[in-house]
């Protein structure tokens, strides 16, 4: 069973962002945040972090929506975005007049990445959201910007004329079920096994264990009837030039991915206007994919100049890139 449940927002030709939906918890993740206004006021409030890859109007502009069904409650919303991602979101909150806010009301913390270093800010509604409060300052290592028990999240820099970064999220390894084992083992599954598969994932310390009437120990039903399986990765590009560097920062970023989200401005034909204004191509996404050995890519964010009608020809263009 998978952590993750991401879907794309928008259509594929129009606005870039991905929400992520954190399977049996209310909360999501949101990366990109351009136009929102198709996700109810439920759904972006559940929203929990927002990674930015770069500030372009239409990866940026569903930042008001945000804050709008957000103000009001108790709650922290995490930033996390390139070099000046906090002097721009503290620039957009000043552009509103805050006067009517109680204390307990929505906080903003903003991580800024900036080469090796992360920079963690925020911004408080006691203030009016007047001040940018410097928190502190760390050195990021292996390309892991953010852990979880259960996942945790790495970047890349991409090349964008801008700062600009790629994320990934992956699941730590999880424990399964061995179905064959299971079918020999003398009792019928139940909610003991759930139990079971609990203690394993919160790594909870437990000598022995019931199942039905009879004792257990943690250590033989571990070996008896599950096993560690990797977990789920998503990995989302966009945008970025292709060259050596790029090409080479987007397969770490993305190896072994289940599913590479990849931006796809222009057809294949167009490689001169992707590298003009430094996108990706059809077929540079889809070699990208090869090469980071992706078991699917989703290309996304294709120009608006391509009618919808033609991007099952643009998808075929990728897929070729991608399997050949
Ligand atoms: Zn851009
Ligand atoms: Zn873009």
């Amino acid at each position: 069973m998978s952590y993750f449940e991401p879907t794309l927002v928008n259509p594929l030709n129009e606005d870039p962002a991905l929400l992520i939906k954190i399977k049996n918890e209310k909360r999501s993740f949101l990366v990109d945040c351009g136009s929102l206004y198709r996700l109810s006021y439920r759904d972006m409030q559940k929203i929990t972090h927002v990674f930015i890859t770069h500030t372009h109007l239409d990866h940026f502009i569903g930042f008001d929506s945000l804050i709008r069904a957000n103000i009001g409650l108790d709650k922290t919303l995490h930033f996390f975005g390139p070099k000046f991602i906090a002097r721009q979101i503290h620039c957009k909150m000043l552009g509103y007049t805050w006067n009517l806010l109680c204390r307990e009301n929505l906080k903003i913390k903003i991580h800024e990445i900036d080469m090796e270093e992360l920079s963690e800010m925020a911004l408080f509604p006691s203030d009016c959201f007047q001040q940018c409060h410097i928190l502190e300052k760390q050195s990021l290592s292996n390309n892991i910007l953010y852990r979880e028990a259960n996942f945790f999240v790495t970047y890349s820099r991409l090349q964008h004329k801008i700062p600009c970064l790629g994320y990934a999220f992956t699941e730590e390894e999880r424990w399964h079920v061995d179905k064959k084992k299971l079918e020999a083992f003398e009792h019928a599954p139940g909610t003991w096994l759930n139990e079971i598969k609990e203690i394993l994932e919160t790594r909870t310390r437990v000598i022995s264990i019931k199942v039905e009437d009879k004792e257990y120990s943690m250590s033989y039903l571990q070996k008896c009837l599950f096993e560690k399986k990797p977990g789920q990765k998503i990995a989302y590009i966009t945008d970025t030039i292709f060259n050596e560097e790029t090409l080479a920062n987007s397969i770490e970023l993305a190896q072994s991915a289940d599913i590479l989200y990849c931006e796809t401005h222009y057809a294949a034909e167009d490689i001169a206007k992707a590298k003009d204004s430094y996108h990706l191509t059809t077929q540079q996404a889809g070699f990208i994919a090869k090469n980071a050995h992706v078991k699917k890519v989703v290309g996304f964010h294709f120009s608006p100049r391509y009618r919808l009608s033609r991007i099952p020809n643009l998808q075929k263009e990728i897929e070729d890139s991608f399997k050949k």
